[in-house]
């Protein structure tokens, strides 16, 4: 039986959180006296809201999932470094997590002192259940799992999930911050069935608002809860909370944009495959293609000298001789290609 409060440091299950001057503020149009706040330069002069209700019940509508489900964090990254925080006694617990994936949960583990332990994927980049099973013993609080992966690009089997899901017996985070690009249904509407599930969304790729810094987290209540005592009260502006109040009420344009970029990828791929130097394109779930080249690291100072960069992977497991390309523009996409299409081997043969 799944008990979140076993599962939290010590430390945190008997936190007072910060009380914050507005969390009494019932809204309308009060005098506000209670913040120290400047009375001039209307609205910037206020506090935002620290427990962003709007904002909330506006994404719990979208995803159709409950406000109490919902933590809005300062980037995805916020919410995987609080979930360490909440669940991780540094140096006695540990992460499990996959490898190769996405680069943060071992950065935020790492500087959390908490051991991280990935589990290589399968040469076909699918869940490796039993390397995870052996990694784990009673100190695993979190499994870091990310489908679609970055940078393998590629979903893992669902059954596989689920089954990692049911019998883990710590909190397994599922980043899913490619979901819009895949053909695989998000694990949201999995939400109810298991407590120890935490499903990280961003606004950062298919919503196009990378620059305004806002992260989802869906969880149960009670994870949620957690995440919600432990944040900094005003962890995300004012600015943020308007922009992404505009941003998600325009459901069609983020659509639109997801079909031009899927087509983009379909034909991207097709014609990279037709390179004389491109060994291999990998089937992508994702708004990226990992691309094998026979002298990765040659064409990668190619295309830097000529102003397209791209993301070098060559040198990761499993992802060897592979360069990660994000897919732009249409005009990118074919500035991209005329490069390549002119990239001379004899010219980037040795290393500088
Ligand atoms: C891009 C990306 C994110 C997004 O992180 P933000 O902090 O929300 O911008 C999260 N997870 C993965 C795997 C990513 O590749």
């Amino acid at each position: 039986m799944f008990d979140i409060h076993s599962l939290l440091r010590k430390n945190i299950r008997s936190l007072t959180p910060y009380s914050s001057a507005r969390d009494e503020y019932a809204g309308g149009d009060a005098i506000l006296l209670d913040a120290n706040e400047n009375p001039f330069n209307d609205p910037y002069n206020r506090y935002p809201d620290p427990h962003q209700q709007k904002l909330k019940s506006r994404i719990a509508a979208l995803k159709s999932v409950k406000p109490g489900n919902v933590f809005i964090g300062n980037g995805s990254d916020e919410a995987i470094d609080l979930l360490i925080r909440a669940f991780c006694e540094p140096r006695v617990d540990n992460i499990i997590s996959i490898s190769p994936t996405y680069g943060m949960y071992r950065v935020c583990a790492d500087i959390n002192d908490v051991a991280y332990r990935p589990a290589l994927l399968t040469p076909d980049r699918q869940l490796d259940i039993l390397s995870i099973q052996e990694l784990t013993d009673e100190n695993s609080k979190l499994l870091f799992l990310c489908s679609p992966n970055n940078p393998t690009s590629n979903s893992f089997r669902r059954d596989d999930m689920k089954y990692l899901i049911r019998t883990f017996e710590g909190i397994v985070v599922l980043d899913e911050a490619y979901i819009d690009f895949s053909v695989e249904a998000t694990f949201l509407r999995e939400l109810n069935s298991f407590p120890n599930l935490v499903i990280l969304q961003t606004l950062s790729k298919a919503w196009g608002m990378a620059g305004i810094r806002l992260g989802m987290a869906f969880a149960d209540e009670a994870v949620i809860g957690v995440l919600d005592r432990i944040k900094y009260p005003y962890n995300i502006n004012a600015l943020t909370q308007q922009m992404a109040l505009e941003g998600i009420g325009d459901e069609a344009r983020k659509q639109e944009w997801v079909r031009i970029i899927l087509k983009e990828r379909a034909s991207l791929g097709q014609k990279l495959l037709g390179l004389n130097i491109v060994r291999d394109v990998l089937p992508s779930d994702a708004n990226f293609l990992m691309v094998r080249f026979e002298n990765p690291q040659g064409v990668f100072r190619y295309l830097t000298d000529h102003k397209i960069i791209v993301r070098d992977r060559s040198g990761v497991e499993l992802c060897e001789g592979f360069l990660r390309i994000t897919i732009g523009t249409a005009d990118e996409n074919m500035m991209l290609m005329e490069a390549l299409s002119r990239y001379n081997p004899l010219d980037y043969k040795t290393d500088p």
